[in-house]
């Protein structure tokens, strides 16, 4: 419906406001992990692949321009967001240059995957750059609680959307730009059809401990308990995108590590990291348990903010070495991971103990679909409403003393039945005057 109704509105015009406008008037489509395994296997076409996407990606990159275009303007004109900016805009300008290409032009077709491929180049460092024009306008104009509640709200948006045409790309330019991975001949682009989960659990351990050995000399051990339930005694396998379900691991591993060696600093004896995965017949499910004193429920939340964090924030210019933690974007980055193919990630904590991170991944490639932001009224709505009280009493530290208002509430009526008691008075005397 609307694509009909974006069609009858008439062809796009030439400016990109305008064709951000038109693109932006219909719905991403969201694929299945089915999908994009039929769509790279035996039959395999690039021409197909070259059709839907001309058409997808202007979809998916307008429907997130308008939502950046909805941004605080003092945050829109931060120079890491212009650049962020203009890199979008160039993108949908190439791809846009294919719109006219005939679908039987090789040549066109195979401009279209170099294409594909400096695009996805470009768009490396978004995360980074857009992260650092939250900070250069949080330290210039400072943040009040809904303009941070849009920010959020807009950055899970935004790198979800990221991830999603990251994926597009990445599918085109592997299954197309001509080069096979030696090293997994088996996957479908980025897709292993049988992705070990356990495998890429303790490749995501290794990596987490290399670190943690760098920062404090020591790491926690690792001891993993699986059970197939799906199919007892198998290897635990599901379609998925093994460097996906890698960076959620890593980070969980990051964090569960960083905890555990200071919690248990003075004692310098360090408990291991407990990992339970379990596959059941929806869910694929890994709960990662550490001993490193948790945190408090009032700040679950809050560790899902990006910006969030508790480590002095590494410097970035110095030294190209991965930091163990101090970006605060870890857990929001691996939630959305989870969450593109409709699984989730969560934590609960026991204060004082320790915490548990669980990931959920479905277990079955017809019920991962895609989850992908729309632009639209609701949307919109999101950037635009005032923000109103809440609905619920804010509970105050202070109890409300009784005794004082008790006391004032006295006063006042003392006071008013002494204001009456005269106006009385002056009337009765009013009236006898007037009455003589
Ligand atoms: P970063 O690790 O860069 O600080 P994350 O998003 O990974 O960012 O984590 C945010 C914060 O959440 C951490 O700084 C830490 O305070 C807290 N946190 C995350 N995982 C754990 C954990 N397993 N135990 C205790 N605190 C944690
Ligand atoms: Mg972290």
């Amino acid at each position: 419906m609307r694509l009909l109704r974006a069609l009858l509105r008439g062809a796009a015009p030439g400016s990109i406001p305008q064709q951000v406008d038109f693109y932006s008037r219909f719905s991403p489509s969201p694929l299945s992990m089915k999908q994009f395994l039929d769509f790279g296997s035996e039959n395999a076409c690039e021409k197909t692949s070259f059709m839907f996407l001309r058409q997808e990606l202007p979809v998916r990159l307008a429907n997130i321009m308008k939502e950046i275009s909805l941004l605080p303007d003092n945050l829109l004109r931060t120079p890491s967001v212009q650049l962020v900016q203009s890199w979008y805009v160039q993108s949908l300008q190439e791809i846009l240059d294919f719109k006219d290409k005939s679908s039987e032009d090789s040549g066109a077709i195979h401009r279209f995957t170099d294409t594909v491929i400096k695009i996805r180049n470009r768009h490396n460092d978004v995360i980074p750059t857009m992260a650092q024009g939250v900070i250069e306008y949080k330290e210039s104009f400072g943040i009040d609680p809904v303009t941070s509640q849009n920010v959020q709200y807009f950055l899970d948006r935004f790198y979800m959307s990221r991830i999603s045409i990251r994926m597009l790309l990445n599918q085109h330019s592997l299954l197309f730009g001509g080069k096979i991975n030696p090293a997994h001949p088996k996957h479908i682009g980025s897709i292993d059809p049988s992705c070990n989960v356990v495998e890429v659990i303790r490749d995501g351990y290794e990596s987490a401990k290399r670190l943690c050995d760098l920062y404090y000399m020591s790491s926690p051990e690792f001891i993993l308990e699986e059970l197939n339930a799906k199919s007892p005694g198998q290897p635990m396998q599901v379609v998925y995108v093994p460097s996906h379900l890698y960076h959620m691991v890593f980070e969980l591993f990051k964090n569960a590590m960083r905890a555990t060696m200071e919690h248990n600093a003075d004692r310098c004896i360090y408990p291991p990291i407990h990992v339970h995965v379990t596959l059941g017949n929806e869910d694929l499910t890994v709960k990662m348990s550490d001993r490193g004193g948790g945190v408090p429920m009032r700040k679950i939340d809050r560790l899902f903010n990006y910006m969030y964090s508790t480590a002095p924030r590494p410097h970035v210019e110095t030294s190209r070495a991965t930091p163990l933690a101090g970006f605060g974007y870890g857990l929001p980055i691996s939630r959305l991971y989870a969450q593109y193919f409709q699984g989730d990630l969560k934590l609960y904590s026991l204060e004082g103990y320790g915490t548990d991170a669980v990931i959920y991944i479905k277990a079955l490639s017809t019920e991962s679909i895609e989850r992908l932001p729309v632009y639209n009224k609701a949307a919109w709505k999101h950037y635009k409403a005032n923000h109103e009280a809440d609905d619920w009493c804010v509970p105050s530290s202070e109890p409300k003393d009784m005794t004082t208002f008790r006391k004032y509430s006295l006063w006042f009526r003392r006071w008013i039945f002494f204001f009456l008691n005269i106006s009385i008075i002056v009337l009765k005397s009013l009236l006898a005057h007037w009455l003589k």
